[in-house]
């Protein structure tokens, strides 16, 4: 497979921190319509690379390419409009309107055949917002103020607000902290349906969720990847036994 196959190919990737290596030379490639799922301790540096990904943070060294485009050196609304869509740990929605109204103002506009589209423009986004309302499991709840969704709800719109994107790439932070069992488990299928059609990676702990949605498994240690492959492969590793799943 040639580099320009991967959704993401990250090589080399490295940010200091006043001399702290929290990403130290970090080589990642990542599949079209792969879903990857990125684990490891606290302070593996899995959120800062996300942060590179997404432009949050500046890398000091290292190439991040895009469907095989550099984005290392791109602001962090021209990352996502090549397509890379990423949600943080706490949700960010906006509480006081409706789940309706959060999908809305996520349509992109602006941009392409959309804005030339005039009247037609209000059922594109319309009919959008039914399409992603379903997928998330809240089409019955677009009229619903989105602070009196439950915790789980809410984590599931903000994917939906990305969603309204239509991200090739969709990076998920911790998706399932706080959720019921069966939250986490409708998470699961929805994540599962979601990556039908794009590539994503989610960075999570619970086991039981990874070995449920992971095509391929991504373990981090002191900003370095200690191991990388299948489920059975990682949990089997030594490695990984040792600084991670033996605690
Ligand atoms: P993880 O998500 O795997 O728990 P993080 O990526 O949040 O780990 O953090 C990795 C390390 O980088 C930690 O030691 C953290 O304190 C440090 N770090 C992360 N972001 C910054 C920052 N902006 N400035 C300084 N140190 C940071
Ligand atoms: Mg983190």
């Amino acid at each position: 497979m040639s580099n320009t196959d991967f959704a993401l190919a990250v090589e080399g990737l490295t940010v200091s921190f006043d001399g702290f290596k929290a990403i130290d030379d970090l080589t990642l490639y990542v599949d079209r319509g792969e879903l990857r799922v990125v684990i490891g301790p606290n302070g593996a540096g899995k959120t800062t690379l996300l942060d590179l990904i997404c432009g949050k943070t500046r890398a000091s060294s290292g190439s991040i390419k895009f469907k095989n485009e550099e984005m290392s050196e791109l602001p962090e609304h021209l990352i996502v409009r090549a397509g890379i869509g990423r949600k943080f740990q706490t949700p960010s929605i906006y509480e006081n309107l409706s789940v309706f109204k959060n999908l809305e103002v996520s349509f992109p506009r602006g941009r392409g055949v959309i804005g030339a589209l005039g009247f037609k423009c209000d059922q594109v986004v319309r009919d959008k917002i039914d399409e992603v309302a379903q997928l998330i499991g809240l089409a019955d709840r677009l009229d619903v103020e989105s602070g009196l969704l439950s915790h789980g709800q809410k984590q599931w719109l903000e994917i939906g607000m990305l969603l309204m994107q239509d991200p090739e790439l969709l990076m998920l932070d911790e998706p399932i902290a706080g959720m019921s069992a069966r939250e986490r488990e409708l998470t699961a299928e929805l994540l599962l349906r979601i990556c039908q059609n794009r590539s994503m990676i989610v960075i999570e702990h619970d086991m039981d969720f990874v070995s449920r949605i992971a095509h391929k498994v991504t373990v981090m240690h002191q900003g370095k990847i200690l191991a990388e492959g299948s489920m059975a492969q990682v949990q089997a590793d030594p490695k990984v036994i040792d600084v991670y799943l033996g605690h």
